[in-house]
């Protein structure tokens, strides 16, 4: 550690794309930068290293190409939809307007003035079920996903580091503020590789938390949904960082930040266990299949209305936490899996992430045979066989109970396919109406089985036990739109600023009770560029 990282012009508490991007964009003009963050050097970056990398941006190139008519306005309206804004939410109306404005130039030009691109077709997801949500398709994948982006924001961070402007100490944890005389002037921190490491001051003009959200911590999870709005099942898997466990937010509070919606989360309602989990609880997040059944611990499909992906992810997470079990399954066939099956994540999509055009293209018209054959190998969630009644057996093995019984799987799976062997001018049902709006989209027509019988005995049958995994945390310390924090009655603490998921990208809690998805990433951009102009004008 030198004398430049113990006094510098901005403290950044954390190494995540918001940490990063602040850090990068302070450096530019000028100021001394230092980033504490408590994980290993590999993997600074924080959970962008591991996200996919899709973003919802506005009137963009890739936009227009396809004639998709956006624009600032209409993605606002339909956030505030689908945030669903209370009275209170002040703040997270102005970040989503703010958002609105300038994701394109904010993200969309700086991310390309980086070098970054992003795939051609723009997807449609969050289409919304009860409110409206995505009125038109506007999440844009980048090319390299999440992981490109990290590694490209590092790679303009070296010359700094190299020229001692910046000075990254991995594996210290960030204590608190430090607050006197009615201002932050630095932080305390620990060094975590020393086994009894005392805890060390850092002094600096400003101080940026960007310590991320608080969805790796279990615990904090439950203690939310307590107090709050979204529900969990008493068993769920883990989709975030376990390091983020929100002491930083405890310790702003202690000095009078405004700590707001944590009880609002955006989780998924289809996780497995990680089959090379890092960390107890450590599960994927599936993009569940649109044309598999989805059913309940004893196979009978979950209705009313039924579960399918594309349109309100907030309300699947509600469905699954409301069944009596806390796990859910779908059964499909392998020509099903083969077309739908994703993981969420840069890992699980090799050619994104290694910009590998030729096997992306053989992935999306063939089929991604490699993942499917890879969960089925690696993971014990999920189960293929031949029969109805091979399938109930494995199943049922798995959960150790006969919850499942053959007869009543196989009326499930018969009055399903019955439905659509009577031609399309006959066809009722929700799901498959769904199934023909997501095929619509050219993009998504190309992940989207045309609606079809699921046992029609000329391909294996595959059931996947699925169970809630918690990931980003919508709510968080409040700031304003220069992502200075705020107390209670909305005045600045003087010094201190907050990016990122900490937060909730923006206000404390920028979309509100759902997000349109892809608004993490961009967020966290934004609210790092925010912060970096107000710092740098005052000073
Ligand atoms: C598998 C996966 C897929 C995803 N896909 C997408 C996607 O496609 N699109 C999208 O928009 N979003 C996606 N996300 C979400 C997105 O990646 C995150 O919301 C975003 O990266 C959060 O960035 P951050 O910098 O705010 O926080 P983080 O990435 O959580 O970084 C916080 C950093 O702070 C450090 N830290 C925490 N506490 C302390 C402390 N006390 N002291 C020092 N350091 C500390 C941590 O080590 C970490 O490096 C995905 C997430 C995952 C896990």
């Amino acid at each position: 550690m030198n004398e430049n990282s113990l006094k510098c012009d901005t403290a950044i508490a954390g190494g995540g794309v918001a940490g990063l991007a602040c850090a990068l964009e302070l450096l530019k003009k000028g100021q001394q930068v230092t980033i504490v963050d408590r994980d290993t050097p590999e993997r600074l970056g924080g959970l962008a290293r591991w996200a996919f990398g899709g973003m919802a941006l506005c009137s963009t190139a890739q936009q227009k190409r396809m004639k998709i008519p956006d624009n600032p306005t209409r993605l606002l309206e339909d956030w505030q939809s689908f945030a669903e804004f209370s009275s209170n939410d002040k703040w997270p109306e102005l970040w989503a307007k703010e958002y609105a404005e300038k994701n394109h130039e904010q993200v969309y030009l700086w991310l390309a003035s980086l070098g970054l691109k992003f795939l051609p077709a723009v997807n449609w997801v969050e289409r919304g079920l009860y409110k409206p949500g995505n009125s038109l398709p506007r999440y844009h994948v980048l090319w390299g996903t999440g992981w490109e982006l990290v590694e490209v924001i590092i790679a303009h961070l070296k010359p700094y580091i190299e020229s001692g402007q910046l000075t990254i100490l991995h594996q210290h944890k960030v204590i608190a503020p430090i607050y006197q005389d009615d201002k932050v002037v630095g932080l305390t921190a620990t060094n975590e590789l020393e086994v009894n490491s005392t805890e060390f001051a850092i002094s600096a003009t400003n101080v940026v938390i960007a310590c991320g959200g608080i969805n790796g911590s279990a615990e904090q999870v439950k203690k939310h949904c307590v107090e709050g709005e979204t529900m969990v099942p008493e068993q769920f898997l883990n989709g975030a960082n376990p390091i983020s466990d929100g002491t930083l937010h405890n310790a702003v509070a202690s000095i009078g930040a405004d700590i707001t919606r944590q009880d609002h989360m955006w989780n998924y309602a289809a996780g497995v266990p990680h089959p090379q989990a890092e960390f107890d609880g450590h599960g994927l997040s599936l993009i569940p299949c649109k044309s598999a059944l989805w059913l309940n611990h004893t196979g009978t499909r979950i209705g009313p209305q039924p579960l399918i992906t594309g349109f309100d992810t907030n309300d699947l997470c509600q469905q699954v936490t409301k069944q009596e079990k806390p796990w859910t399954w779908q059964v499909l066939n392998y020509d099903i899996a083969a077309k739908e099956l994703a993981v969420s994540g840069s890992l699980h999509n090799p050619s994104i992430k290694n910009k590998k055009l030729f096997s992306f293209l053989k992935e999306i018209l063939f089929g991604n045979h490699r993942l499917v054959n890879q969960m089925l190998e690696e993971s014990e969630d999920f189960v293929c066989a031949d029969s109805i009644e091979a399938l109930t057996e494995k199943m049922n093995a798995l959960t150790g109970e006969a919850y499942i019984d053959v007869a009543h799987l196989k009326q499930q799976v018969a009055s399903y396919d019955k439905k659509l062997l009577s031609g399309e001018a006959l066809e009722n049902d929700d799901q498959v109406r769904r199934i023909r709006h997501a095929r619509q989209w050219r993009p998504d027509k190309l992940r989207t089985c045309k609606p079809a019988p699921i046992a029609h005995g000329k391909t294996k049958l595959i059931a996947i036990k699925l169970q809630l995994i918690t990931r980003k945390s919508l709510g968080g310390i409040k700031t304003n739109l220069q992502s200075q924090v705020l107390d209670e009655y909305d005045k600045p603490i003087l010094g201190l600023y907050s990016i990122g998921e900490a937060a909730g990208f923006g206000g404390g809690g920028a979309s509100g009770k759902r997000s349109l998805e892809g608004t993490f990433l961009s967020g966290c951009i934004l609210t790092a560029r925010n912060a970096a102009n107000k710092i740098t004008k005052i000073n």
